[in-house]
């Protein structure tokens, strides 16, 4: 069987996409390597940007996009994609257990992971990069977030709420976060700030233990039970090296998703653009679409 379109990534990019490929009656299938998975959203306590939907929890909304692209009847396969190749007018999309699905077009919507700090220790038991998930296995103690945009103060106000004490390290004097979220992480009793500061490493002999930073040439080690990095994201591109361009790790791609291969579309944190988040994650997914129709119909 050949798919109109398959659709690799169920996160906002991936399931918008998938809701306007089913309502324009495409042979369309979404694959996803997380079970249920609904991408980066799940791991986020509060989105409070999305409108209409103030202060709604990150599961909360996966659910309701995932739910809604259930609701019509969309194919989900579970499998992590390897390779995807094009041989004439063809895709050929690979999974991990060996399966091999065919395409007319491809709508590449995985995202992006986490970015290591990179220095010795990161892989210690206690560094997680997410604090919704993790934070409860520091209830009542004293752990670090590393990171100064939305992602590292949100992260460090979420775990006051848990712990006794959190350190926000920041390599800056300035944090880049929104500056309400700016006023109140200063506000908070709980948050000492760490700035100018470059994580140097996290010691523990099992798990974590401490974290020392150089602060203006000076060593501070800090006792930590974690450490929430939120330094930023690596797109979830590897696949794809040599059958289109990429900037930078990233999907040369504007908003119609059209990228340097023809048939394949770019959709959401994976693809070229300057604001990467839900709501332009679930508009790259309905523009891409409306890219596929054209381009099925030769336009
Ligand atoms: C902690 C945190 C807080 C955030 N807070 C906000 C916020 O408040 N407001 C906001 O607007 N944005 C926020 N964002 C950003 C927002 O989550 C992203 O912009 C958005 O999720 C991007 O959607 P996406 O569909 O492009 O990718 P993703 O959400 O990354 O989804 C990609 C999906 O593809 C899957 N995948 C990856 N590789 C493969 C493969 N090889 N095979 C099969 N499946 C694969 C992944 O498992 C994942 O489910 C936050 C992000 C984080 C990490």
């Amino acid at each position: 069987m050949t798919y109109d379109v398959l659709i690799i990534g169920s996160g906002p990019a991936g399931l918008s996409a998938a809701v306007y490929a089913k309502r324009a009656q495409m042979k369309a299938a979404v694959i996803e390597k997380e079970f249920m998975g609904t991408g980066q959203i799940a791991l986020t306590d509060e989105i409070d940007n999305y409108l209409g939907l103030p202060g709604i929890s990150g599961y909360d909304m996966g659910e309701a996009f995932r739910g809604h692209a259930e609701k019509l009847g969309v194919e989900f396969i579970d499998g992590e994609v390897i390779g995807v190749a094009k041989d004439g007018g063809l895709f050929t999309v690979s999974l991990g257990d060996g399966t091999a699905l065919e395409s007319r077009t491809v709508i590449y919507a995985a995202g992006a992971e986490h970015r290591k700090l990179g220095v010795a220790g990161d892989d210690l038991p206690g560094v997680s990069y997410c604090a919704v998930c993790d934070g409860s296995f520091h209830r009542g103690k004293t752990v670090a977030v590393a990171g100064g945009g939305d992602t590292a103060l949100g992260d460090a106000l979420y775990l006051t709420k848990l712990c006794e004490k959190v350190y926000l390290i920041h390599r800056r004097d300035e944090f880049r976060a929104n500056k309400t979220v700016q006023e109140k992480v200063r506000e908070c009793e709980k948050i000492e700030l760490v700035l100018s500061a470059k994580v140097k490493e996290i010691r523990g002999s099992s798990k974590v233990e401490s974290i020392v930073v150089d602060q203006g040439g000076s060593e501070r080690e800090l006792a930590v039970s974690g450490v929430f990095t939120a330094i930023g994201s690596v797109p979830n591109t590897a696949v794809l090296e040599g059958l289109c361009e990429l900037e930078g790790g990233y999907i040369k791609a504007g908003e119609d998703g059209r990228t340097s291969c023809e048939g394949l579309f770019a959709a959401g944190d994976v693809r070229t653009k300057s604001l990467r988040q839900i709501v332009t994650a679930v508009s790259d997914g309905a523009n891409c679409v409306d890219s596929v129709e054209k381009y099925l119909l030769g336009e």
